[in-house]
Order: structure tokens, then C-alpha cells, then sequence
């Protein structure tokens, strides 16, 4: 029996069903690559997701929207590995809706665009399974348009055909109308074309083509290894050869592609194509981590960390009340002082008549949602201590991590303030998130003493000859020296934005783009 989705239709009412009916099957878009293109209906069906059955995504981060406890079942094609046969897929995804589970088909770009989803869509409907089509950011689109090209444009091209190339085009082989594909549409764009772009280019020619029309190859589109390579339908091949681009690579033919050397974007950003490693010790976003992806980098934080809250302490309830100032180091340290609190048959009334302050506005975004209002929280954490309002002779407590803010309690006692921390978190490496090889990264970053430490825990061997080591100022300088941790350079502020500055003064200025 088909669940009733208006019953489940969301208070606020944006949008025609609220994601999570149990036995419904979401066939879900993930988008091109990079994550930030999957919808906001597909995050939706992902984090109510019991199951997610998934093919081969260019960045698989986003699974980690899914519930922790979500059963993750990976079918797509891996290197000569074959892929599970399409049939098999179909049952599973009606087997598992079957019993009842909210099932999330999640699958590269659109799921109605080269991607199957019409087929597993029909058995879907043969067995009376209910389900629900979240579109995705088709790769044939938003490939190009990350490489500059616009797949029409008033001034080059009207039309646009997506083809597969899958096939091979040699005459008798192919159930293409090639004749009808070379002169049909002014923009082409192939998906799995690789393969046959010898042949593909070559049949476009022998149709009538003209030899000389503009081409582009783009592999591993809207991620930060996209690389690029242009030429025309005669020397394409050869071209992409020399590069040795593999799959996922996506083929572009038409005018359009000359319009690639004035609007190239992604792969111009100073970044492009880079890794950067950033050792951490907080479980909260990293700015220097978003600073370094706006640039254009690849970043991998290590180690994942895992927060657990500590038990109360004895005098808990006894520091709240006398406290000033509470201050709180993260959204996280937030939840886990209201967990002790609950623990303790107590809720936020137990934080009395203290002032708040957070550290930085993420922190205090997530104080305002609990009703609290937040008397100071400064846009960077590194300015906390010197523009706190008359700290002289206020206790002033300070929720956060073990082994946490002692560089803002140091500077608030400086300026006369009786400042304490009180631990509410400890965070442990996560043993199942296996730390990546050191030497895929061009450069590691420290943003602090406490990381150049991490780093070394993790990476006894210290950094890889040749790798970029940068430093956020001088104490972070004079920790790692100590510890014989070769440090590059050092950042002329000691701010966030400094070392990503730094980082891209070193590192940038090579292009990743191929050909012309
Ligand atoms: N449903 C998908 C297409 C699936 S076919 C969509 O709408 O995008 C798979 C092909 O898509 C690949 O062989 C490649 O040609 C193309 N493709 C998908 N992601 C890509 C990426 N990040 N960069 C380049 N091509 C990509």
C-alpha cells in the first residue's frame, strides 16, 4: 500500500512531500562532483536515508549525510571489477522499499539523464513500489560550464545535443543516426565518450563536420583534479592521449569551446589542482580549510576526530552560577554541556544570569537557536580576547574541549579577567577513517602549535620531501622547530587568512589546463 505523502507534507509546506516515507525509493541526483551541487531535496532524502544504494560518484563525501547507522551498498563499476547487473539493482531497490525502509538510489548528475534511473524507475512501478524523482545537476551541463563553456550562447550556438559514446560509431556498428548528429545541434556533448574518441571524431568528419570545429575533453569535472584538454575534431584524440586523461571525462564539440579561453574560472583560481593537508585538533569547521577551498584546493583534514561529552563535574552546577561570563568554544561544546546538564535532571535555566559570549558566529548562530541570546561573539576567533568588553575582574568561564582555548583564556587573564576553562568534550581520533597516504599532498598547513603535534602523532615521519610546509606565525614556527618538524614559510599575520594566502603565493600559479 502506497504511503499517503500529503499526510507527511512538511509543516512549513516547501515542498510536495517531506522526505522520509518509509517503503518510498528516492532516486536521487548526486550532482557532478563536487558536493556542493547535489540538491537541497537530495541532502534531505540522504539524512532520512535507511538505506543508500550508490554507483561510482566523482567525490563521495556526501554518503556522510546519511545517518551513521545508514546501510551503504555501493553497485557501480570499479576499474575491471563488473558492475552488479542492472536487474539485480532493480530488486534490490524494491526489496529493501519492500520491507518497509526509506531507500535512497543516489547516482552521478541526473538520474534521468544517462543514468538508468528510467529503468529502475519502471520496475519500481511493476512492483507497486512507491517512489520519488530528485533531479540532479546533469555532468553534461555543469562539466562544461565548470571548464568555461557555456553549452549555448546566442553568439556561437542554439542548440545542444547529449549523446552517448558509449557506442562504437564505425559504420554498421552503431544504432546512432551520426549523419543526423553532425549536423543536428551546434553544441555536442558526449557522455562516456572517451573510449571511442578516436572514432567519435573521425565519423563527425566523415558526416561533414568541418575538421577544424572546436573540441574540449574534461575529466573529473566540477572536482578540484578537473583537468582540461582542448584542440578540434582533427587533433583531439592525439591530444587527449598525450595528456592520459581517464574517465569520468566528458566530450564537448562545437563553437562554444573557444569561448573556454576567456571564461575559464575553476581551473584559473590560484588553488586549482592543489592538496593541502590540515592537521586539526578542533572538531569545529576549519576557516583555514574554507579560505583554501574558495581558492581552489583540495584540503583533507586529519585526523577525523570524534567528539564524546565527559561526565559532569562534581562542582558543574556550583561554576555556572558563579560565573560572569560563560563562554562557549563551539556549536558542539554548547550540546554537550546541555547533555551534562540533562544528565543531571537540569536544563539551560542552570546557566542563570551569566552573560554569553561564543567564539565565533557559527558558535553563536547556534546559541541563537537555542532562545539564548549571545552578548558578544567576535567574527574571528582570534580576536576574541582583545575585544572582550571589560574583562577586568569578571569571572569568566569557558566551556570547550579538553585541552582546548587556553590561547583566549591566557588572553583574557592578561587583560585582568578571572578566566577558566571548563571541559565538557574530549575528542579522540576516529580509528575507522584511515589517515591518507602524506605524499598526496602538496602542501600541509599549521594552523597552530597544537596541530604541528597532531601531525606528528599521525605522521611520525614528518613531511615528504618537497611538500610545502607553512606555518600560521611564530609560536606554531617554534613548536614544530622544536619538535624537527621543517617548516617553509610563516605567514606575515597570524590569521587564517595569512597562511591561505601564504599557501597560495607558494603553490599557485601552475595551471592545471592542457593544450590550447
Ligand atoms: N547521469 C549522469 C551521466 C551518467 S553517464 C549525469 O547526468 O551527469 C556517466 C558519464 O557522465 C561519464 O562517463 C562521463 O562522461 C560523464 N561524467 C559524469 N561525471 C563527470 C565528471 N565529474 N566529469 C566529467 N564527466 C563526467
Amino acid at each position: 500500500m502506497a504511503p499517503d505523502h500529503h499526510l507527511a507534507a512538511s509543516a512549513a509546506g516547501d515542498g510536495p512531500a517531506e522526505i522520509r516515507v518509509p517503503g518510498t525509493v528516492y532516486l536521487v541526483g548526486a550532482g557532478p562532483g563536487d558536493p556542493g551541487l547535489l540538491t537541497r531535496r537530495g541532502a534531505e532524502a540522504l539524512a532520512a536515508a535507511d538505506v543508500v544504494v550508490y554507483d561510482r560518484l566523482a567525490d563521495s563525501s556526501m554518503l556522510a549525510l546519511a545517518p551513521p547507522d545508514a546501510e551503504l551498498v555501493y553497485v557501480g563499476k570499479q576499474a575491471a571489477v563488473h558492475a552488479v547487473p542492472q536487474d539485480r539493482i532493480n530488486e534490490l531497490l524494491a526489496e529493501h522499499a519492500l520491507r518497509g525502509r526509506c531507500v535512497v538510489r543516489l547516482k552521478g548528475g541526473d538520474p534521468f539523464v544517462f543514468g538508468r534511473g528510467g529503468e529502475e524507475a519502471t520496475h519500481l512501478r511493476e512492483r507497486a513500489v512507491p517512489f520519488v524523482v530528485v533531479p540532479g545537476v546533469s555532468s553534461a551541463v555543469a562539466v562544461p560550464a565548470y571548464a568555461g563553456i557555456p553549452v549555448t550562447d546566442r553568439r556561437y550556438a542554439s542548440s545542444l545535443a547529449i549523446i552517448t559514446g558509449h557506442e562504437d560509431p564505425t559504420r554498421g556498428q552503431s544504432r546512432l543516426d551520426w549523419r543526423g548528429i553532425a549536423h543536428g545541434a551546434d553544441t555536442l556533448v558526449f557522455v562516456m565518450g572517451l573510449t571511442h574518441l578516436t572514432l567519435i571524431a573521425e565519423r563527425l568528419v566523415a558526416e561533414g563536420r568541418a575538421a577544424g570545429t572546436p573540441a574540449a575533453v574534461i575529466e573529473r569535472g566540477t572536482t578540484p583534479g578537473q583537468r582540461v584538454v582542448t584542440g578540434t575534431l582533427l587533433d583531439i584524440a592525439a591530444r587527449v592521449t598525450a595528456a592520459g586523461l581517464h574517465p569520468p571525462a566528458l566530450v564537448v564539440v562545437g563553437e562554444v569551446v573557444r569561448l573556454r579561453e576567456q571564461l575559464a574560472w575553476f581551473d584559473s583560481q590560484p588553488l586549482a589542482g592543489r592538496r593541502v593537508l590540515v592537521p586539526r585538533v578542533r572538531q569545529r569547521p576549519s576557516e583555514l580549510v574554507r579560505l583554501l577551498k574558495a581558492a581552489g584546493a583540495e584540503t583533507c583534514e586529519v585526523p577525523v576526530l570524534r567528539a564524546a561529552t565527559l561526565p559532569a563535574a562534581a562542582d558543574l552546577l556550583a561554576r555556572l552560577a558563579a560565573a560572569d561570563w560563560l563562554v562557549f568554544a563551539s556549536p558542539a561544546c554548547l550540546g554537550a554541556l546541555l547533555e551534562q546538564l540533562a544528565g543531571m535532571g537540569r536544563d539551560v535555566r542552570a546557566l542563570g544570569a551569566a552573560r554569553l559570549g561564543a567564539l565565533g558566529p557559527a558558535t553563536a548562530a547556534q546559541l541563537g537557536r537555542c532562545g539564548l541570546h549571545v552578548d558578544y561573539a567576535p567574527a574571528e576567533a582570534a580576536g576574541f580576547a582583545a575585544g572582550f568588553p571589560q574583562p577586568e575582574g569578571r569571572g569568566v568561564l569557558f566551556v570547550g574541549e579538553a585541552g582546548g582555548e587556553g590561547h583566549a583564556v591566557d588572553g583574557l587573564v592578561a587583560r585582568g579577567a578571572a578566566a577558566a576553562e571548563l571541559a565538557v568534550l574530549e575528542l579522540a581520533t576516529d580509528e575507522h577513517a584511515p589517515l591518507p597516504p602524506l605524499d598526496d599532498f602538496d602542501a600541509v598547513a599549521f594552523p597552530s602549535s597544537a596541530t604541528v603535534r597532531r601531525f606528528l602523532e599521525a605522521y611520525p615521519a614528518g613531511p615528504v620531501a618537497g611538500q610545502l610546509t607553512a606555518s600560521i606565525g611564530p609560536s606554531t614556527t617554534a613548536t614544530a622547530r622544536g619538535l624537527g618538524v621543517r617548516l617553509d614559510c610563516e605567514a606575515a599575520h597570524p590569521t587564517s587568512a595569512s597562511l591561505a594566502h601564504l599557501v597560495a603565493a607558494h603553490l599557485g600559479g601552475t595551471a592545471t589546463a592542457i593544450g590550447g
